[in-house]
């Protein structure tokens, strides 16, 4: 070999992005990418959109082109190019040209693994009948959308954000949809309250939801039709079914070639991207990153981590095989994402409440807002649903989930962010954030999330939480007599004997509330502390949290113990909604 060569297999987000940064950094040297699809740096993430006609020409989903590589990179590019196996002591590849069957052996100074994932398939019957589809690749998409004008009815396995945006598409195509989750609710990586506001919205836009309910078997019944049937016993008869139940590493390149493993079957890799092998990078969906608040190995396939992965193993395989930069290490993943579904934005960042309560070494607290996304006297004000988990030893911000129409994304970036930068709760009450009335407020969500949380933290806004008033039974009387039939508390939970003091108005309290609760309206108060028992702790509630914050100061300084039931009547409605 003249030229040091660095081998890249994989040519979308991971590898294309790691082959050209090399070249920025590096001119003297021969770099390969090889591509066992036709095509290199296509934008998957569009896919959905493409099915739906957002995106209507092909052509726009190809970032790149192999042409554009060659002549602006100087990389030459292998497309239907498969690399079959990697002999890591005498660091060749062995590759095979897809069109022609032919195979070589391609040497190599760095080799990068960014082989990407596939489909899990479930372990059921007619998996393999025409019209049952995955969507992963161009020709995917090309293939249901030429089977779009004979789709009718569709299911789609799985209500992750990938299934739930081809859901979305196939219903704006004019498919009536039914959405299958084995879980009890929609989008996993959220907590299940706040998943309850996403399953009403995609309800009220037409989908039909099938939650804790799997598919044993898909059978052919003729005409085109298939039918599914559920773990229910419930028969479904559509004429295509999506399948989105999740994705795995594609590590047998990795495994075969004896590189280490880890526990969830992606390529372990060091904060550089390297494997166990001095010679070989790997990145993106097929390896597994330590998550920044957990510290725990985990499989995080998503675009933006692949990109910036792969332009990290770059930095690295420069300065280890050419000795020219510094390397930069990776800094773990934290599980920031987004999703538009009918219109509504839902955004996570960091952990959710469901890992934390499976982390014992930490101790976490949440709270629940329902802010504006800018002032409400600015015409088209619209609500941002928001949890936040802090750490309730120093308010480290564990994770935040939010939900609305506008202004969702900003706010979750911002937390992501703080995140990053090992931010508390008392760093976002300080963010100096951007403020006129269309755009914001001036203690904006991000501020609001983090003023309740450090006035919890301090002492003086106690909370109280929705799990230990709601009993899995439990749901809202209407009528009062109903109220002793539905009893609201827990019997065991200590708080049992808490007196519920709903602070809204008369007109709001009638329209619906909790069982027990009694309606002191908050500008009534100061006058009415009389009827409240200095014995017994008060957790009060309003609409969305506001009016019970000042509601619980009053009560605190007059000496009453009192908590407050963090976002009000509207996190309670989600809670409500799940039993
Ligand atoms: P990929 O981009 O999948 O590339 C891997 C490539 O390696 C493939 O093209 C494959 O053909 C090739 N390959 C594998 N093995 C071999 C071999 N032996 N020889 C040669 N070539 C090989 N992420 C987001 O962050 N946001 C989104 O909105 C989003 N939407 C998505 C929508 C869809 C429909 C899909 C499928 C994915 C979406 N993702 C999204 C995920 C995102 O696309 C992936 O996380 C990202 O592409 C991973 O990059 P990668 O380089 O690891 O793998």
């Amino acid at each position: 070999m003249s030229k040091k060569r660095v081998l890249v297999v994989g040519g979308v987000a991971g590898g294309a992005t790691c082959a050209a940064r090399i070249r920025r950094l590096y001119e003297d040297c021969e770099i390969v990418l090889f591509e066992m699809g036709s095509y290199v740096s296509f934008a998957n993430c569009g896919l959905p959109y493409f099915i739906g006609d957002v995106i209507v020409e092909e052509d726009k989903l190809l970032v790149a082109t192999p042409a554009l590589f060659e002549n602006r990179f100087n990389i030459r590019v292998c497309t239907d190019t498969q690399v079959m196996s990697i002999d890591k002591e005498n660091r060749f590849i062995r590759v095979c040209d897809l069109k022609t069957g032919e195979q070589r052996n391609e040497p190599y100074h760095a080799l990068v693994l960014s082989t990407g994932s596939q489909s899990v398939w479930p372990d059921i019957s007619g998996l393999d009948l025409p019209g049952v589809h995955v969507l992963r690749t161009i020709p995917d998409s090309r293939q249901i959308k030429a089977q779009l004008h004979k789709i009718k009815r569709a299911l789609v396995m799985g209500a992750g954000y990938l299934g739930l945006e081809l859901a979305e598409n196939l219903k704006k195509a004019g498919v009536a949809v039914t959405v299958l989750q084995s879980s009890d609710q929609v989008m996993p990586s959220l907590d299940k309250e706040m998943a309850k506001y996403i399953a009403d919205h995609l309800e009220n836009h037409g989908l039909t939801l099938k939650l804790a309910s799997k598919a044993v078997s898909i059978k052919n019944i003729g005409n085109g039709c298939l039918q599914v049937e559920l773990d229910t016993e419930e028969l479904i008869e559509v004429d295509a079914v999506m399948v989105s139940v999740g994705v795995k590493p594609r590590a047998e390149l990795a495994l075969e070639a004896g590189l280490e493993i880890g526990e969830h079957g992606g390529v372990r890799v060091n904060e550089y991207l390297q494997t166990s092998d001095s010679h070989i990078w790997a990145v993106g969906d097929v390896v597994e990153v330590k998550n920044v608040i957990t510290n725990e190995w985990q499989l995080f396939p998503l675009a933006g981590p692949a990109n910036k992965q792969g332009r990290l193993a770059a930095t690295d395989i420069v300065r280890k095989i050419f000795s020219t930069i510094p390397s930069v290490p990776y800094r773990g993943i934290q599980g920031t994402t987004v999703c538009g579904l009918f219109g509504m934005t839902v955004a996570t960042t960091g952990v959710n409440e469901k890992t934390l309560k499976n982390c014992p070494g930490i101790e976490y607290e949440k709270v629940y807002l329902h802010p504006s996304n800018h002032v409400g006297y600015y015409p088209g004000a619209k609500p941002i649903r928001i949890k936040l988990l802090y750490d309730a030893r120093d308010g480290k911000i564990l994770g935040a989930q939010a939900i609305g129409e506008a202004g969702v994304a900003r706010r979750i970036d911002v937390i992501s962010t703080f995140i990053q930068m090992s931010g508390t709760v008392y760093d976002l009450e300080e963010a100096e954030l951007c403020y006129a009335p269309q755009f914001g407020a001036t203690k904006d969500p991000v501020n609001l999330a983090g003023m309740i949380a450090a006035n919890h933290l301090r002492g003086n806004h106690p909370l109280a939480k929705w799990e230990q008033l709601i009993d899995t039974h439990t749901q809202v009387a209407e009528r009062e007599d109903e109220v002793d039939q539905m009893l609201a508390f827990i019997m065991d939970d200590p708080y049992s004997e808490a007196q519920i003091v709903d602070v809204r108005t008369v007109a709001e309290f009638q329209r619906k509330h909790i069982p027990k609760a009694i309606n002191i309206p908050l500008d009534s108060l100061r006058d009415r502390l009389g009827e409240l028992s200095v014995e017994r702790e008060i957790w009060v509630v309003c609409g969305v949290g506001q009016r019970a914050y000042n509601a619980t100061r009053i009560l605190q300084q007059h000496g009453f113990r009192v908590r407050n039931l963090s976002g009000g009547m509207q996190t309670y409605a989600a809670f409500e909604g799940l039993n």
